[in-house]
């Protein structure tokens, strides 16, 4: 399998050793001290970008700390002197890891992102291991020259370290093996630094440039094993991956035909493969319309109409809009009839390949699945007024009764029913008849929310099922709609006919009932009470033959509803 090298990624990953090299250069003269050995700033510079930029690529994986420490610090002791260079390397370190958290943030482990206690105790002990070093090193006169005192300065720093990462496991969370004291990426740096240390050493008494040189063959040679083991895991994942998507690809082609549904389940499929921070789907109805959907990674979906490109957010650290990568995927079907769309915006620092590939592998089931979808939808839509049909509104009920007796929420049907509608079919013919249902199916799409489902229930009959909502806040839905057709203008030939409609509300668990279709059965009631009090009207039920109007009055009465009359063989 073969690892992608990015230029971004090389850049990425070589700043730490440009950095020290810069560091390097700047701090004798900011400091106005004298270098404790005379070091030839064009070659340290060239040999910190040649194994910055070798050890960049691989850097993701620990390898570019261990190049750090390796050359960095027997740069840094022969130039700074010990003390200034234990500080000099705890410096760099701190802001190593600042950098790297904010720019590969994706692809730390999760408990070294949340854990800020970890990362704050892995640099501190570090940083310690480094000033102790140095202090040993300067009570001991490193700054003589001499090589063993470079081995004394090496060896305050591995005591130190161990010490510290002791104290660590003592007291930290238990680690798993004896390596996981360290760290995996701690032992590099721990590697790395030490390697620095002999270095120095080295440097100090056989010369500068001939002790470097095995020391870059190390860094290197450690980076491509970082790198085979990284390969590794990176191929048992692959299989992991395979088989999450023959599992997705059996989830998703459990479809049950609801767009609403299909849209869900591809957004949770979305989910589990890529991180996302803006999910967009849009589907082609047979009819040319367009559903579209929309939802933050962490968020719920919504159906919405919004224009997509002004949804998201900027992006967390960018403050720019144009810092997304959007995935734009198009989903067609064999005759190559677009049938959706999909938008993934996705933050470019976590987006992995093998995820986008993963996303991919699932498209062609995605495709099947909202192709069935949205077939079955046709099949169950109201051919007049293209509203879902009864068959689509009992199972939305029954839905939404079950989720409300699943998490206690609330839920409410609203019923309407147009008044004397027989009229203007006998007066103005069925033509005008239709026009006039087809106008009151498009002021309840326009009064109705996202969540909420709108469908003719037969004839001029007309449903709403409110999810997550209770009877006041239905009753106030009713009225507007009653408010809505009543001021709404619907012209035949020329001619204004006035429309007018009634409308029933019933709300779980204000009324406490066994099923969804219960729920509409006592809307109907409420109905067939708002008709039998002069029609243009709305009411709720409140049970026990009492209802209540928009404004709050409450009519009927309040009293058992009379017991049926039970013929009886002793009469
Ligand atoms: P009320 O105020 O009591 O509801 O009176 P109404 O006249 O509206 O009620 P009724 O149930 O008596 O009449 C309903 C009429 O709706 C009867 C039927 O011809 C008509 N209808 C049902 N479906 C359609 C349709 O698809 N197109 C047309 N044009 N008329 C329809
Ligand atoms: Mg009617
Ligand atoms: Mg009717």
């Amino acid at each position: 399998m073969h690892e992608p090298y990015t230029l971004r990624g090389v850049a990425v990953v070589a700043w730490p050793a440009l950095a020290a090299a810069l560091l390097l250069m700047v701090v004798p003269w900011w400091s106005a001290g004298q270098p404790a050995t005379a070091v030839p700033a064009p070659w340290v510079l060239a040999l910190l970008i040649v194994v910055g930029a070798a050890a960049g690529s691989y850097l993701p994986y620990g390898a570019g700390t261990l190049a750090l420490g390796a050359v960095a610090l027997p740069a840094a002791l022969l130039s700074l002197g010990p003390v200034s260079a234990g500080l000099f390397g705890g410096a760099v370190f701190l802001l190593r890891e600042g950098l790297r958290r904010l720019l590969l943030a994706g692809d730390l482990p999760r408990l070294e992102r949340t854990t800020l206690v970890r990362l704050t105790a892995a640099t501190g002990r570090v940083v310690l291991a480094g000033c102790a070093a140095g202090f040993v090193a300067l009570a001991s006169g490193l700054a003589s020259g001499s090589a063993a005192w470079h081995l004394v300065a090496a060896g305050a720093f591995v005591v130190t370290l161990a010490a510290l990462c002791a104290s660590a496991a003592v007291w930290g969370p238990p680690p798993r093996r004896p390596i996981d004291v360290l760290g995996p990426r701690l032992s590099l740096d721990a590697a790395g630094w030490l390697l620095g240390a002999a270095a120095a050493a080295a440097a100090a008494s056989v010369g500068w440039l001939v002790g470097m040189l095995p020391l870059v063959g190390v860094a290197v040679l450690a980076a491509e094993l970082a790198r085979n083991a990284h390969r590794r895991r990176l191929a048992v994942a692959r299989i992991r991956d395979l088989h999450e998507v023959s599992l997705a690809v059996q989830r998703i082609g459990d479809g049950t035909g609801d767009l609403r549904a299909v849209a869900g389940q591809v957004f949770a499929e979305c989910r589990r493969v890529l991180n996302f921070g803006w999910f967009q789907l849009e589907m082609r109805e047979h009819d040319g319309g367009v559903r579209s959907w929309s939802a933050q990674g962490r968020g719920g979906l919504e159906e919405g109409k919004a224009e997509p490109e002004h949804a998201p957010p900027a992006l967390p650290g960018i403050h720019r809009r144009t810092g997304w990568k959007v995935l734009k995927r198009e989903l067609s079907d064999d005759q190559d009839d677009l049938l959706a769309r999909l938008r993934l915006w996705c933050d470019p620092r976590r987006l992995e390949p093998t995820s986008v590939e993963l996303l991919d592998a699932l498209l062609p089931q995605i495709a099947i699945s909202i192709r069935k979808a949205l077939t079955e939808h046709e099949a169950k839509r109201d051919h007049l007024t293209g509203l879902p049909d009864r068959r689509v509104l009992e199972a939305r009920l029954e839905e939404a009764y079950s989720a409300c007796r699943h998490d206690g929420s609330a839920m409410a049907v609203v019923m309407c029913d147009i008044d004397r509608f027989k009229r203007i079919n006998d007066r103005f013919g069925h033509f005008a008849g239709d026009g006039a249902l087809l106008k009151i199916a498009d002021v309840l799409e326009s009064c109705r929310r996202d969540t909420d489902l709108c469908a003719r229930y037969g004839g001029e009959e007309f449903s709403v099922v409110l999810q997550r909502g209770d009877g006041q806040t239905a009753l106030s839905v009713a009225e507007r709609i009653r408010q809505a057709v009543g001021s709404t203008v619907f012209l035949h030939e020329g001619k204004r006919i006035p429309l007018r409609i009634s409308a029933g509300v019933a709300a779980y668990p204000e009324l406490y009932v066994d099923s969804g279709k219960e729920l509409l059965l006592l809307a109907d009631e409420a109905l067939y009470e708002a008709k039998r009090r002069g029609r243009d009207r709305c009411l709720l039920h409140l049970g026990r033959r009492r209802y209540q109007l928009p404004g709050g009055k409450v009519v009927g009465e309040d009293k058992a509803p009379p017991e049926p009359e039970v013929p009886t063989l002793f009469a």
